[in-house]
């Protein structure tokens, strides 16, 4: 029971589509792909359509330009969907392949602006226009926005399931409920805090943001990575009526140099030294945190539990993205480091849903609407 119309509602055949896809990939120094999982993700929606009879166009943006930059060009993506495809995928408008890439939105100031010319130029020709960048919603752009004011506008398969996996997380949660915290900042996700802990059983807390709370609740975190100026707001949640639903580290690896090699130790929470820094959770938290994840019906993860960008401190994100991995419960896991370390486990395909989008996955679950999606509902 969605609000707004999607493929299956619309007859494709013969017609000419604009798809809004999120191709916005990480690139290394030399400019080359350095995670292709976004162009996977894509590439089904824009074959399903040519299979379904239809002429296709695919937009995006790329990187942050604020005007033409080579290095952004979306043509060397055009290139690699062409590797990937059993179609033909051509770069530019005028192009006569299959799927047809245009250049990257954001060389156009109007882009940003949700400039109605600009819209209005991409909508161009084209006769139905399907949003499938679940990445750019949370964003009202000419791309996202402005061109679904003009054009029929129907949500793409991956934008639907997004929002429809997103939904068994906000709205109708299955219990036992459990969210998994982490990552650096906690600035970042308050919103998240205070919209999910009234739905949940238990969040579970770990990366650089544990700190704060332990703070909060009056714990010698050492050199720890603290947000001075949230620990007010940390206290009111853990002495609110949910506060009891917040769930802190009991032992973590700490080190007292800041780097890959320093020597660590494994320490109970109230033991640490002014000069030590907590880099990742200890053993019995992730033991808890993955016997808590395997007791979930639902459970949803964002955020590394430590600096797992060094070997010696990925183990508890290590655990909790095996126990995503592993449990019964439907399992969901959101945000670009998060998501990074699932990948890397090679855990991709064992949990229920493996989130595109950063930015727009928190907005959903801070409980925004977004307005790439709202536009859609306009039109069902
Ligand atoms: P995501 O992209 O999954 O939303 P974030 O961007 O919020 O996650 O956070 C990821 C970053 O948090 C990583 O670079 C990681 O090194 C950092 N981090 C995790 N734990 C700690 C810690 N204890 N101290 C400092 N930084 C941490
Ligand atoms: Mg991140």
């Amino acid at each position: 029971m969605s609000r707004y119309l999607t493929l299956q509602d619309v007859d494709v055949s013969g017609r000419s589509v604009l798809v809004r896809a999120d191709l916005n990939v990480p690139l290394g120094s030399d400019g080359s792909i350095s995670d292709d999982f976004r162009i996977r993700s894509a590439l089904p929606t824009l074959e399903g359509l040519v299979e379904s009879g239809a002429r296709v166009t695919v937009c995006s943006h790329l990187g942050r330009p604020s005007a033409e930059d080579p290095r952004y060009s979306l043509e060397p993506i055009a290139r690699y969907l062409d590797g990937l495809s059993r179609y033909y995928v051509t770069f530019g408008k005028g192009s006569a392949g299959d799927i047809r890439v245009l250049e990257n939105t954001r060389f156009n100031p109007g882009e940003t602006e949700n400039d109605l010319v600009y819209a209005a130029e991409l909508g161009a020709g084209h006769n139905l226009f399907v949003q499938d960048a679940f990445g750019s919603v949370h964003r009202a752009h000419a791309s996202t926005v402005g061109v679904a004011t003009l054009l029929r506008s129907v949500a793409g398969p991956l934008l639907d399931a997004e929002l429809t996996a997103f939904r068994r997380f906000t709205d109708s949660p299955e219990h036992p409920y459990t969210v998994v915290l982490g990552g650096a900042k906690i600035s970042d996700k308050l919103g998240v805090i205070s919209n999910l802990l009234p739905k949940v059983d238990q969040m579970l807390i770990g990366g650089g943001m544990c700190f704060t709370f332990l703070a909060a609740r009056g714990v010698n975190v050492g050199a720890s990575m603290v947000q001075d100026d949230m620990v007010g707001t940390v206290r009111e949640f853990l002495e609110g009526p949910y506060g009891k639903r917040i769930v802190l580290p009991t032992d973590l690896v700490a080190s007292e140099s800041f780097t890959a090699k320093g020597a660590n130790r494994v320490v109970g929470i109230r033991s640490l030294t002014d000069h030590e820094i907590g880099l990742d959770i200890g053993p019995a938290t992730a033991n808890l945190y993955a016997d808590t994840i395997h007791r979930s019906a639902t459970v949803f993860w964002n955020g590394p539990m430590g600096v797992f960008e060094w070997t010696p401190y990925r183990r508890g994100t290590e655990r909790v993205a095996q126990a995503m991995a592993t449990t019964k419960g439907y399992a969901g896991v959101g945000g670009g480091d998060s998501a990074a370390a699932i990948r890397s486990l090679g855990f991709e395909h064992q949990v229920d849903h493996l989130s595109t989008g950063g930015g727009a996955s928190l907005e959903l679950l801070e409980g925004r609407s977004l307005p790439g999606v709202e536009i859609l509902e306009r039109w069902a």
